[in-house]
């Protein structure tokens, strides 16, 4: 074999690959940029340095995937990943932005295991600017916020805290329990996104629904599959079984039907390890950190070491009444609200975000803030509500 055949077979190595090469045009055009959704095979996948700008999307439970998949609006084939990486990435377009979701393993939740997920996206795709944390979450109905299963809570800087509270991660002293460490807040391009999002709805432009209604096709996302939506008063415990059949309904919190079917709302999350299933510790915590909106278990792996914005559909109340019902409907909102982030951050503006790596480095290290937000640590929340990370009573 002489000249370009020969040449061809050195390049690709084996027969195999040759043959492969042969039916690839991209892998003879190296000037010829490759198409995303010409990744069919693995070993056409160029070097994970050169994987082109992808936004994350972590996620925690199966139901919370299959909705992200949903909003894609293209799907690529999976990129070839290094040995160590026991991630398996969804890949594909949501608008211009290319996207690589990844989802806990089975049965995992918690910090510990958001982190871990992170660190191997970060380190797959070297040129990531932020993820988005999409799933479900438990609500915090007050007399101030009209909380209702469906409804979206999307984390914001708020007072003291830069969007999402480690409630469960602290020190017992004798003045008090006392929290210690803070989270980071969003980046600025996520925040910029978030006011205009925030824009778009009060001008009437929201494209909530139309997103929403590429879920259509699976009845197991319908809001009709998820029943009723109902309150019980926050000191009236669960009578036992997988509804609330027995419950006394002399004990539930009346309140006006509501015209919007979801409503956005914005300010603190609270993450910690372990399931809040407790009306009076859910609304004792939330005052305690001057009001939060959702209780949830991943966001706090995530925010220091990884720029996020923790987007959250409520699928219960945190109390003791919860159940699973409304789950697949509350994902599908929240996966929902997350494609319309997305399309209101321009690609351009993802360029010129710093990378990951970049934006802890120029905060000096994972324990500084890199939005200019007030790190506060230690805050005294009063009486000793929680120990370590092992506080809420389930
Ligand atoms: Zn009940």
């Amino acid at each position: 074999m002489t000249g370009f055949l020969a040449d061809l077979v050195l390049q690709s190595q084996s027969l195999p690959r040759l043959f492969a090469n042969l039916c690839d045009p991209y892998s003879l055009l190296p000037l010829v940029s490759r198409p995303p959704c010409f990744n069919k095979r693995p070993n056409a996948t160029p070097p994970a340095s050169t994987r082109g700008l992808y936004v994350g999307w972590v996620c925690a439970l199966p139901v919370e995937l299959a909705a992200a998949q949903e909003m894609l609006d293209e799907e690529h084939e999976g990129l070839e990943q290094d040995g160590h990486d026991t991630n398996i990435y969804s890949l594909g377009k949501v608008g211009q932005h290319n996207i690589v979701i990844a989802c806990l393993p089975e049965g995992q939740t918690g910090t510990n295991s958001t982190a871990a997920v992170a660190v191997q996206i970060k380190s797959a795709f070297t040129s990531i600017r932020f993820s988005l944390i999409v799933g479900i979450g438990g609500g915090v109905p007050s007399e101030e916020v009209d909380m209702r299963l469906g409804d979206v809570v999307i984390s914001r800087p708020l007072n003291v805290h830069g969007g999402v509270v480690q409630y469960d991660s602290g020190k017992a002293t004798p003045s008090g329990f006392q929290r210690t460490g803070s989270l980071n807040t969003p980046p600025t391009i996520l925040l910029n996104a978030v006011a205009n999002l925030r824009a778009n709805h009060f001008r009437g432009r929201s494209r909530l629904s139309e997103f929403l209604s590429k879920l259509n096709g699976l009845p197991g996302f319908a809001r009709e599959a998820a029943g009723l939506d109902i309150l019980f008063e926050t000191e009236y415990n669960h009578e036992g079984g997988a509804t609330c059949g027995k419950c006394n309904k002399d004990r539930l919190v009346s309140r006006e039907p509501r015209v919007q079917e979801v409503v956005l709302h914005y300010g603190t999350v609270a993450s910690g390890n372990q399931v809040m299933r407790d009306g009076a510790e859910r609304d004792r915590v939330s005052t305690e950190l001057g009001g939060v909106l959702c209780f949830e278990m991943e966001a706090a792996g995530l925010m220091n070491s990884f720029p996020c914005l923790v987007i959250r559909g409520i699928c219960d109340y945190a109390d003791s009444h919860k159940n699973k019902k409304w789950q697949p409907y509350a994902a599908g909102t929240a996966a929902a609200c997350a494609k319309e982030v997305l399309s209101v951050i321009p690609p351009s503006e993802v360029a010129k975000a710093d990378t990951v790596e970049e934006t802890i480095k120029g905060a000096g290290g994972v324990s500084n803030k890199w939005n200019n937000h007030d790190s506060k640590i230690g805050e005294q929340v009063g009486t000793k509500t929680v120990q370590g990370n092992q506080s809420i009573t389930l």
